[in-house]
C-alpha cells in the first residue's frame, strides 16, 4: 500500500491502473486528502476493515475481488465508510449491482476531476450526519450511537427501534415545527408513498409508547389536517 499526504482528511483508493491511481492520488493529495492507494481488491478490503477513512473510492475490476465484493464484505463487518464506485462501465445493470451491495455513489471512467472532488464532499457530508451528535430538546435526550431515548429528569431510557429512532431525530432537529405524515414518511422510507402513510401512524404510536415508558413530559400531538408535532405536555 502507497501513502501520501500527513494530515487531514484520509482516503482509501483501490485502483489497479497505476497511471490512473498514481494521478489521482496527486490530485486528491493537492486537495488535503491523505490517500492510502492499494492496487488489488484483498488489500483494499484489509485496508478499508482496518482503519478509518472520510470515504474510500474503489474501482469495480481489480485483481483478487472486485470493488463491489470489497463494500459488500465490509458493510457486512458494519463497517460504514462512505463509497464511491468507479467504473469503465456505464450499464444500468452494474449501477444497481453497486448500490445494492452497499456502495454509495457511483462515477463512470472517465471523469472529470472537478466531479470526482465534488462527489467525494457529498460524501464526507453524508459520512458526517451518519454519526451526528446527541440530540437534546425539552427533557428528552437522543443517543445516536446505541439509539438510546433518556429523559433527563428521571434519567429512565429506553432503546429505540431504527425508525422510531428516525422519528424522534425529524422532530428534535425541528422544534416547534409540526411535520407532515408525508414528510415523515419520506424521512423515514426515502419516498413517498400512499401506503406507507399507514406505517407512519404505527410507528408514531410506538414512539409515543416509549416517551410514555420513560415518563417524559414530552409527546407526539397530532394536528388534524396539519400533521404531528412534538410538544412538552400541558403547553
Ligand atoms: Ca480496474
Amino acid at each position: 500500500m502507497k501513502k501520501s499526504g500527513t494530515s487531514g482528511r484520509r482516503l482509501l483508493l483501490v485502483e489497479d491502473e497505476s497511471r490512473l491511481a498514481d494521478a489521482l492520488q496527486v490530485l486528491l493529495s493537492r486537495e488535503g486528502y491523505t490517500v492510502d492507494v492499494c492496487p488489488d481488491g484483498l488489500s483494499g478490503l484489509n485496508a478499508i476493515l482496518a482503519n478509518s477513512y472520510q470515504a474510500a473510492i474503489l474501482d469495480v475490476m481489480l485483481p483478487g475481488i472486485s470493488g463491489f465484493e470489497i463494500v459488500k464484505k465490509a458493510r457486512e463487518t458494519g463497517i460504514s465508510t462512505p463509497v464511491l464506485i468507479l467504473t469503465a462501465r456505464s450499464e444500468v445493470d452494474d449501477k444497481v449491482r453497486g448500490l445494492d451491495c452497499g456502495a454509495d455513489d457511483y462515477l463512470t471512467k472517465p471523469f472529470e476531476t472537478r466531479e470526482l472532488l465534488a462527489r467525494l464532499r457529498a460524501l464526507e457530508r453524508r459520512g458526517k450526519k451518519d454519526h451526528p451528535e446527541t440530540l437534546s430538546l425539552y427533557d428528552l435526550s437522543l443517543d445516536p450511537a446505541s439509539f438510546t431515548l433518556t429523559c433527563t429528569r428521571n434519567s429512565q431510557s429506553v432503546r429505540l427501534s431504527k425508525k422510531e429512532y428516525q422519528i424522534l431525530e425529524m422532530f428534535m432537529e425541528n422544534p416547534g415545527r409540526v411535520l407532515s405524515r408525508e414528510q415523515l414518511a419520506v424521512k423515514i422510507w426515502g419516498y413517498d408513498s400512499e401506503s406507507e402513510y399507514n406505517n407512519v401512524e404505527v410507528y408514531l404510536s410506538f414512539t409515543r409508547k416509549k416517551l410514555a415508558f420513560i415518563e417524559s413530559s414530552a409527546k407526539i400531538k397530532a394536528l388534524r389536517g396539519l400533521g404531528y408535532e412534538l410538544r412538552e405536555k400541558n403547553v
